[in-house]
């Protein structure tokens, strides 16, 4: 065994802890990748992904490889050279998703707001009437500001246009109401180590039947072989040909994790992360500290605010030192301002709010 580490509590942007039981899955036997034992396991993982994206008739797959090749993925599948693609960039998440379409050789349009900012809908419309883009693409819960974003709305805008949507759910699975189908999002992509409450490693990725459509009707093969969703589909989909090796161990931690968020059930999951995230709020203002984003737009499980001291990486080092509680600085124009405190997954209860408002009540 390597040597042995602290035990934190994690309350960054991700990752963040996962149940005893999900790490217990990790540990299981090793099986095959192709064996039928754990084409089962994979099967209702695939099952489960379709019922918290609300997906019902398309792929839903846990991608090998952390959030971001989930972005990755769904940008080169659904982008050729020259395509439009719109997207709206109110963070650090919105911009890396307008990189990777420029590098997918898309003319890239963005619709921007400085960070802590909603990205207003009639400025996407706007933008969709004005560039006909073929892929409209926004970042759900933006994990640099703590702002949820109108993905339903905008994505309203992208189908009356006829352009396909495409919408970033790292953060927001499983903490907060995420709808494919209702709200007409073609595409979608999470991570496992935010509110699924699993350790970093696997992008649960989700495409609607006009997604799949597009992705048959490519007029050149996509160019990354490895993130590939037509090669990747044919060993989630039916005929299971090796495409690469699955992840076996991570697979077994997301079936647990998964398990584990519909036995509790989505709306009492939503629930559970408001609750602790109005606690949190209530303690903090309290403590001094300033919420950075106005009510009503604020995320419940990632908290920007502003500390009442006027250097936060000595604080948020002595919170990490003396009582093994991470939280996140900020990202981009907001470092060094700004704290990014999670409560995602496992982590969204009164007691960790509370274990945390008296570290900080200490140390103030
Ligand atoms: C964390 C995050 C990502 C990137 O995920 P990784 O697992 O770090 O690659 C992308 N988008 C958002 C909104 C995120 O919060």
């Amino acid at each position: 065994m390597p040597e042995s580490l602290p035990e934190r509590l994690l309350l960054g942007p991700g990752p963040s802890n996962a149940a005893p039981e999900v790490r217990a899955a990790l540990a299981q036997p090793l099986i095959g990748h192709l064996d039928p034992a754990f084409l089962e396991v994979l099967d209702r993982v695939q099952r489960n992904l379709a019922t918290l994206f609300r997906c019902r008739n398309g792929l839903t797959i846990p991608l090998s490889a952390t959030g971001s090749a989930g972005m990755e993925a769904c940008l080169v599948n659904l982008l050729e050279p020259g395509d439009v693609a719109l997207i709206g960039v109110a963070g650090v998440f919105g911009s890396r998703m307008a990189e990777v379409a420029r590098r997918c050789g898309a003319r890239t349009v963005c619709v921007e707001v400085e960070m802590g900012q909603t990205i207003p809908p009639e400025r996407m419309a706007d933008a969709i009437r004005a560039e006909r883009p073929s892929l409209v693409a926004l970042v759900h819960a933006e994990t640099s500001t703590g702002v949820a974003q109108p993905i339903a709305e905008v994505a309203r805008e992208a189908r009356s246009a006829g352009a396909l949507m495409l919408a970033d759910c790292v953060t927001s699975l499983s903490g907060m109401d995420v709808r494919l189908d209702d709200w007409g999002v073609d595409a979608a992509y999470s991570g496992t180590q935010k509110c699924l409450g699993c350790p970093p490693g696997l992008s649960p990725l989700a495409l609607g039947p006009r997604a799949i459509e597009r992705l048959n009707k490519r007029s050149r093969p996509v160019q990354s072989w490895y993130l590939d969703l037509g090669l990747i589909g044919d060993y989630f989909g039916q005929s299971r040909v090796y495409h690469h090796t699955a992840p076996v161990s991570m697979i077994f931690a997301l079936d647990c994790a998964l398990q584990r968020v519909l036995d509790e059930g989505l709306e009492a999951r939503f629930e559970r992360h408001r609750e602790a995230h109005l606690r949190l709020v209530d303690g903090l203002e309290e403590l001094g500290f300033e919420m950075l984003v106005p009510e009503g737009r604020r995320l419940p499980m990632l908290n920007t605010v502003v500390p009442p001291v006027p250097d936060e990486a000595a604080l948020r080092r002595l919170l990490l030192d003396r009582h093994d509680i991470e939280v996140g600085g900020g990202l981009g124009s907001l470092a060094g301002r700004v704290w990014r405190i999670g409560l995602m997954g496992e982590n969204a209860r009164p007691e960790i709010v509370d274990r945390l408002l008296a570290a900080l009540r200490q140390l103030l």
